[in-house]
């Protein structure tokens, strides 16, 4: 299609689509028009083709039909694309140069943000010779100047003003649940200018996000002024909004009702499925029970955390890790870092210069990256202390604010927390309060705490020994967890890693409602708790408040379990032995061999 055809196309949709929207938006000062890609193809399927193919050009072409409306600043107005064919979406991991300048959407989280800052646009440039005036648009990183004039003059033009726009940057990483195997994410850094900028304070780190827009490319380095051959893209965004859902396949099968059935009939879901998943590794009943319920957390709640917190404690070399590690592949959007290894960018967030653009940027951690779902810290005790006293906010609020460098960010983390972690001395005794290496605020803020202890009774010993032989090595069953290729089979059928975690997924959205009985037994437990904890409790530690909320969020993941809405005394008692368990257990989970009934 020509250029001109192009426009006087876009003249006549737009006239016969938008022309009271146009007038309504102006009357009410709203410099936004949203067109809806289906409009377009409908009207002309060959016009939303060449909106595909050239969007630059094509969202001029529309800006130039506004002139057509009897409006206010016409060029001033801003155009949004929204509603782009299914296929039109790329996932950033699979972003190539053949996507370059297409009209494409893109699916992330936020892991990185700019303030909003002014940036050149274009600069008009005067010619001292002549007095011609020359415009210079500013679309890469480095400020043009014209390098000659119409009347043959050469350099030295005099600036008369320079067009700025509000621009915020943000870095999108591809969705952690869209991830393959060991499959890294990538990132991809957007810029939004104008307009779009406008409601910035709604774009946390760790928002999910979905953007339509178009890539350009962007030298990574510029050597003595000449931009370098290696590029990076640049996602140009006309539109945006808020992704509240975790893309994850919940289509369920006959077969696998049939399944879901099963899992929910059983007796002790959890207890059910924690057979299967953790088969090969002895012992702590109470413990893999505890993790699996933990991924059946996680909404929110009258504005409070739902997230369950699980701390691992206990001697090196003991089931722990290989617990936590298999947990994280139960849930869709899972990460898994160790504590040593967490630097820098840390848990939460740091401010540091953008290599690239040399600006402020606020970089998120591994708790914004994993919002609505779980990090895994293996040997958590192991970070720094900085990155310890950072985990406050974010445990306890699911939100954390940050505020260096003239940046203020937000940060989303309504992430569950799976940690282990080893005691400080070996040879002492494994008391939480003195030998594990965490701040006992952050101690306080784990729902629960098992104790591992190493064992040293000989017959366990034995079975320990002969579970660990029969067995391939862990790693391999972490990997073919990963790969959702194990099944398990039960009673004639077979269950794969992909269709437990679904049945968990599906069921983690139904919010329990508590009836006002159950409310009065927390409240007569937590009282009864109070008072034999003076004398014993769990290391003479006195339970505090935060304990009833935590019952909470345990008795509605068991509800979750057994896909029911109702918590009813049966599921408060489940939650209540977790407790009591751990407030009567001295010395640790122990390994007493729990088997499922059915
Ligand atoms: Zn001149």
């Amino acid at each position: 299609m020509e250029a001109t055809a192009t426009i006087d196309k876009f003249k006549e949709f737009m006239q016969d689509y938008y022309k009271d929207k146009i007038i309504e938006l102006d009357r009410k000062r709203i410099k936004l028009l949203n067109i809806d890609f289906m409009n377009i193809a409908k009207f002309d399927p060959e016009l939303g083709e060449v909106l595909l193919d050239e969007p630059e050009d094509c969202i001029q072409a529309i800006k130039i039909s506004l002139d057509d409306f009897d409006i206010e600043d016409s060029n001033d107005f801003n155009i949004g694309i929204i509603n782009l064919p299914a296929n039109s979406e790329i996932n950033i991991n699979r972003i190539r140069q053949k996507h370059l300048n297409k009209l494409i959407s893109i699916k992330g989280v936020v892991t990185t943000r700019t303030k909003v800052f002014p940036k050149v646009v274009s600069s008009k440039f005067e010619c001292p010779a002549c007095g011609n005036i020359i415009k210079v648009l500013q679309s890469k990183e480095i400020y043009k100047q014209p390098t000659k004039c119409g009347c043959g003059r050469k350099g030295a033009f005099t600036l008369i003003v320079n067009e700025l726009k509000d621009t915020l940057m943000l870095k999108l990483e591809e969705l952690p649940e869209r991830l393959k195997g060991s499959e890294q994410p990538y990132e991809i850094r957007t810029i939004l200018q104008d307009i779009l900028c406008k409601e910035d304070y709604q774009i946390f780190l760790g928002s999910r996000m979905e953007v339509i827009g178009f890539l350009t490319e962007l030298p990574t380095k510029v050597i003595k002024g000449t931009p370098s051959v290696n590029c990076d893209y640049l996602f140009n965004v006309v539109s945006y909004q808020s992704m509240d859902y975790v893309d994850f396949d919940i289509t369920v099968s006959p077969e696998e009702e049939k399944l879901f059935d099963f899992i929910s009939s059983r007796k002790n879901p959890a207890k059910f499925i924690a057979r299967l998943i953790f088969n090969d590794i002895y012992g702590y009943g109470k413990v893999k029970q505890a993790v699996i319920y933990q991924q059946f957390s996680g909404s929110r709640i009258e504005g409070k955390r739902d997230y369950i917190h699980i701390l691992l404690y206990g001697m090196p070399g003991t089931a722990k890790t290989d617990i936590a590690l298999r947990t994280s592949y139960l849930n869709p959007i899972s990460k898994v870092a160790t504590g040593p290894s967490i630097s820098g960018v840390g848990l939460t967030a740091a401010v540091k210069k953008d290599e690239l653009t040399g600006n402020w940027v606020c970089v998120g951690g591994l708790l914004p990256r994993c919002n609505k779902g779980l990090a895994v810290i293996d040997e958590i005790e192991k970070m720094s202390d900085q990155d310890k006293k950072s985990l406050h906010m974010p445990m306890e609020s699911g939100y954390f604010g940050v505020e260096k460098a003239g940046i203020s960010a937000k940060l989303v983390t309504n992430t569950s927390i799976l940690g282990t972690s080893n005691p400080k001395v070996v040879t002492e005794p494994l008391k939480v309060g003195t030998n594990c290496d965490l701040p006992a605020s952050i101690l306080d803020r784990f729902d629960l705490i098992f104790k591992f202890t190493d064992v040293s009774d000989s017959k366990t010993d034995t079975k320990i020994a002969e579970n660990i032989t029969n067995r391939s090595t862990s790693e391999g069953i972490a990997n073919s967890f990963k790969d959702n290729n194990t099944t398990f089979e039960w009673s004639g059928h077979t269950f794969t890693i992909s269709s437990i975690k679904k049945y968990i997924y599906i069921s983690k959205n139904k919010i329990p409602k508590l009836s006002k009985r159950v409310t009065k037994e927390i409240h007569l437990w937590y009282a009864n708790l109070r008072k034999t904890s003076e004398q014993i409790g769990f290391e003479h530690k006195k339970p505090t408040p935060r304990v009833v909320e935590s019952i909470l969020r345990l008795a509605r993941a068991i509800t979750r379990s057994k896909r029911k809405d109702l918590i009813t005394k049966k599921e408060l008692k489940l939650a209540i032995e977790f407790f009591d368990f751990l407030y009567d257990t001295e010395d640790g989970v122990g390994l007493a061999e729990e088997q499922v009934e059915d």
